[in-house]
């Protein structure tokens, strides 16, 4: 049996509160809504699952509080999985939320942070053995910039690749994109990640997502579309944190930069077929029957 690919997540874990209305309710109004969910989800989480699924082993390396909302998000991990030891739990935050209305017209977000934003430097220090240890280090940006920095400080002190998904959008220090191995922005996060910096000088690191269009990437300093794949399209939400958790994992294993995100591609095409974020993510049975 070949050894598992090693994937180590640094990021964000939250529940998210998901009612589903007709409309929203106007100023001062209270109307009543269809229904109501609990579902996982921060983008540190939903990438984690994705990449355990894919047949990798993952550890998540982040921070919930001592509520209910927490101690049930670390069963959901498990269940998956993925290796919890290194999810500190936080008395004085509650665990992060997103709570999301959906309605026929449109969708509104509001995400708390809470106990993701408690995650230290030192947190990731303490877990510099993991790291060194991994095959590819992923992180996104929920959490803390200085714990963003930490973990790619100490997964190149190793020699570990690294992807970051620069959402949601934020200007990067050029330090930082320097250190990375791989950025993959959608195209709004793009625009905002190289304000501060000269985006052509780091084009080569740059995997842009385009959603049903699949991803650019440049090779031999040619603009390169990798295509997505035509699917009936169910929920879109977490098909890039898919995307993410699938890279990685093709990564893990050497393909090249062009198979993996065709892989991740197929990944990614088969979340969108299923309903939530989590929920639609294939396993990598699922993944090698659809590329046959
Ligand atoms: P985000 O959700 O982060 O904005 P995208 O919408 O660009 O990211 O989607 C990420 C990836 O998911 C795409 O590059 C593509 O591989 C896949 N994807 C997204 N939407 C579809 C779709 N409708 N059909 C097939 N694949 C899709």
């Amino acid at each position: 049996m070949t050894k598992k690919p090693v994937i180590t997540v640094i990021g964000s874990i939250n529940m998210d509160l998901v009612t589903i209305a007709s409309r929203f309710p106007s100023q001062g109004e209270t109307i009543l809504g269809e229904a109501f969910h609990l579902v996982p989800g921060g983008k540190g989480a939903n990438q984690a699952v994705a990449a355990a699924r894919l047949g990798a082993e993952v550890h998540i390396i982040g921070a919930v509080g001592t509520d209910a909302f927490g101690t049930e998000l670390l069963r959901s991990l498990e269940r998956e999985g993925v290796h919890i030891d290194n999810v500190k739990q936080v008395t004085h935050r509650g665990t992060g939320i997103a709570s999301i209305t959906i309605s026929e017209q449109d969708n509104r977000i509001i995400v708390v942070p809470g106990a993701n934003h408690a995650l230290r430097p030192d947190d990731v220090e303490q877990c510099e053995k993991i790291i060194a240890s991994s095959n590819v280090c992923v992180l996104q940006l929920e959490i803390p910039l200085s714990v963003v920095e930490r973990a790619v400080f100490l997964a190149k002190k190793h020699g570990v690749r690294v992807i970051l998904n620069p959402a949601p959008a934020h200007p990067l220090p050029q330090k930082l994109i320097e250190q990375v191995d791989f950025l993959t922005p959608n195209e709004h996060e793009r625009e905002i990640l190289f304000q501060q910096v000269d985006a052509n000088a780091f084009a080569d690191k740059v995997i842009v997502t385009e959603g049903a269009r699949g991803v650019t990437i440049r090779k031999g300093g040619k603009q390169m579309l990798i295509p997505s794949f035509r699917v009936p399209v169910v929920d879109t939400t977490g098909a890039g944190d898919t995307f993410n958790g699938a890279l990685a994992v093709a990564l893990s294993k050497g393909m090249s930069l062009e198979d993996a995100c065709r892989f991740a591609n197929a990944a990614a095409a088969l979340s969108v077929t299923k309903l939530g974020a989590q929920g639609g993510m294939p396993t990598e049975g699922e993944v090698e029957r659809f590329l046959k």
